[in-house]
């Protein structure tokens, strides 16, 4: 059969392709540590499986509007007016299978044939691939580690051209836990609102903070609410991933487009999990609080320990659940008496012969960085990091 060139053009998601990678190494019986996927190891919290539950027997197992059920928008709405001080109404609101599927949407009807879209690096590995499936070009702006891998207002200024159309920001970042302040992301708004350019804001780990605060894009102002399109979702804060329920808010022309898109490719997210959703973002919120504090004790621990490697630099990242160390330094070198020519190679070895999985930082639009997730067991992360800690008295 032939295969488009859409098709051709994409390669599958290299976090998700690692994820599956180490599931079947970890299932043939190979004793493989993952630091691969950003998924929390906990378990879905037992009042969110139960409302599933009574969904089920209540016999709730039918299409749903395309946008989602009107309650659970309802509490995403109050949701935005409690944490982040914004006001939407329900018809501003679309539920889609995952924050995912909320940014693609978002994506697909913002962006025309040959339209530039700002994506700061390193960027979450689908953002270039859903802006090419659009037909957009993606325009990279590179960060440093000395700036908080954050891109200024005044590296967006230089990139803006008639053909800007578009910026996707992700504040806390994947894979660097970045925050951008209120200030940044002010001097930020004024530029993309002088310019007419939207925004995607992927608030996805918003509740996955550890120092400062988190602040969304929309929250700035009248007019920056305005050209935002707000992502968030239930995966990361209430270990939801597999329920696949995301959400965005924004101006109801552009999320009446998105609900259309979506109501021709997936209808509804499933009925089941909203209901899960609902109660997740309306019930108890304590497995919340006591899986972030369990964060951050591993963060730390992480840290400290990478810090310590040779060749190892990494910042305290203030949020998400990763940790994005600079390992420029061993590349070139030889690590288990292989030569690591790239952080591909050295992912690989340190799959091979530390049995850690971790995701290059190439993955993520950058060289010379490895990725590592710390929403694995700290009993996991010290037996991890000791592996590494042993492969790497190899380095020459
Ligand atoms: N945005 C970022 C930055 C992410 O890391 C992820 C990964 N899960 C998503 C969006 C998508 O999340 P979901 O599971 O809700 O589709
Ligand atoms: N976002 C997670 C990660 O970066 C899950 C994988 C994915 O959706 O790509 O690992």
């Amino acid at each position: 059969m032939k295969l488009s060139a859409r098709a051709k053009s994409i390669g599958a998601s290299p976090t998700l392709a690692l994820d599956a990678k180490t599931k079947a190494l970890i299932s043939e019986g190979v004793d493989v540590i993952s630091f691969g996927v950003g998924e929390p190891d906990f378990d879905t919290p037992d009042h969110i499986k139960e409302a599933a539950i009574v969904a089920i027997d209540a016999g709730f197992t039918k299409y749903t509007p395309a946008s989602g059920i009107p309650e659970l928008k309802e509490a995403i709405c109050a949701k935005f007016k409690e944490d982040n001080d914004l006001e939407y109404k329900p018809s501003q609101i679309l539920v889609s299978c995952g924050a995912k599927h909320s940014i693609y949407n978002a994506v697909q009807v913002l962006c025309d044939e040959g339209d530039e879209v700002l994506i700061p690096a390193p960027y979450w590995v689908s953002y270039p691939e859903m802006v090419n499936l659009a037909g957009g070009r993606p325009v990279i702006l590179s960060t440093t580690i000395d700036k908080g891998f954050k891109v200024t207002a005044e590296d967006i200024e230089r990139h803006v051209t008639p053909k800007t159309s578009l910026l996707i920001l992700n504040t806390p970042s994947n894979p660097t836990g970045a925050i951008y302040t209120k200030e940044e992301l002010e001097a930020i708004a004024e530029v993309c609102v002088k310019h007419n350019i939207a925004v995607i804001s992927d608030e996805i780990y918003e509740k996955l903070v550890y120092e400062g605060e988190h602040v969304s894009f929309a929250s700035i102002g009248p007019e920056v609410k305005d050209i935002t399109i707000t992502v968030n979702g239930v995966s990361k804060a209430y270990a939801m991933t597999g329920w696949r329920i995301g959400y965005a808010a924004g101006p109801e022309d552009v999320i009446k487009a998105m609900s259309n898109l979506q109501s021709h490719s997936t209808s509804n997210a499933t009925s089941i999990s909203q209901k899960a959703a609902l109660e997740a973002l309306t019930g108890p919120q304590e497995p919340l609080y006591a899986m972030r504090i369990e964060f951050k004790k591993r963060r730390d621990y992480m840290v400290s320990r990478l810090n310590e490697m040779p060749g190892f630099q990494c910042l305290t990242p203030p949020g998400a659940f990763y940790v994005y160390p600079d390992v420029s330094e061993i590349i070139g070198k030889t690590l288990s008496g292989k030569r690591v020519t790239n952080d591909d190679v050295l992912a690989e070895i340190l799959l091979e012969d530390a049995r850690i999985a971790v995701v290059p930082g190439s993955a993520f639009g950058t060289s010379g960085n490895l990725r590592f997730s710390y929403a694995t067991s700290m009993e996991k992360i010290e037996e991890g990091l000791n592996r590494l800690a042993q492969v790497l008295e190899t380095l020459a």
